[in-house]
């Protein structure tokens, strides 16, 4: 589906979860493209916010007057410089500090050779560094559960792991790159770190790969 809308060099942050104010300011205006479900009417709402980690953005949600058809996203208006972040995560203090991931960021956790890339179902979202780990698990779990991977004990295996890590057992590094600039870990021991042009292009745009044989313990 493709829907264009007003403020075309604005980045999309995908379906982000906000908590909105109940009496934001609001605009609301009818847009020229044809609803996708029904061909009705649409009409975009933008609410402007100031976001903790992002900065200023606009909430948008673009719905139909003849069916219930809603598309929600919140544009950055701000554009950063390329930036690795990575936290070394050793105790529970670690586990809790907040993970900002844009659509634009690649998540990795090196000590399972896991990796979270942009794409088309890139979700941003803010966690902590244990929620990032229950992102993979799902992923992983799932890999399991539905037994297409060729080596189930070796899917079952980085489960094991994660969920080691989850209880603490075992440490683990949290690592983001955002050619954006707008994904952070925002803790005191985060090595931040701008990326060479070289490094930002080579970012790769896929889904979630792990490499099942343990990565680069
Ligand atoms: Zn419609």
């Amino acid at each position: 589906m493709n829907i264009s809308i007003p403020g075309g060099g604005l980045k999309t942050l995908g379906r982000v979860r906000l908590t909105m104010e109940a009496d934001l300011p609001f605009d609301e205006v009818p847009i020229d493209t044809p609803c996708p479900q029904c061909q009705g009417p649409l009409r975009m709402i933008t609410a402007r916010l100031d976001l903790p980690v992002f900065g200023d953005a606009l909430q948008t949600t673009i719905h139909c007057t003849d069916c219930a058809f809603r598309h929600a996203d919140v544009l950055l208006t701000r554009e950063g410089r390329p930036m690795r972040d990575s936290l070394h995560v050793t105790d529970e203090e670690r586990r809790r500090a907040r993970v900002v991931r844009s659509q634009s960021g690649t998540v990795r956790i090196p000590e399972l050779g896991a990796a979270m890339e942009p794409g088309p179902a890139a979700d941003a979202f803010i966690t902590n560094a244990e929620g990032v780990l229950w992102r993979f698990r799902d992923v992983a779990a799932g890999a399991v559960a539905t037994g297409t991977e060729e080596r189930p004990n070796a899917a079952q295996e980085v489960v094991d792991r994660m969920d080691a890590m989850i209880e603490g057992k075992e440490p683990f590094t949290v690592i983001i790159e955002d050619p954006s600039g707008n994904s952070a870990i925002l803790h005191g021991a985060t090595e931040r770190v701008p990326l060479t042009p070289d490094e930002a292009a080579s970012l790769k745009h896929g889904a979630f790969t792990f490499e099942v044989d343990g990565g680069t313990t």
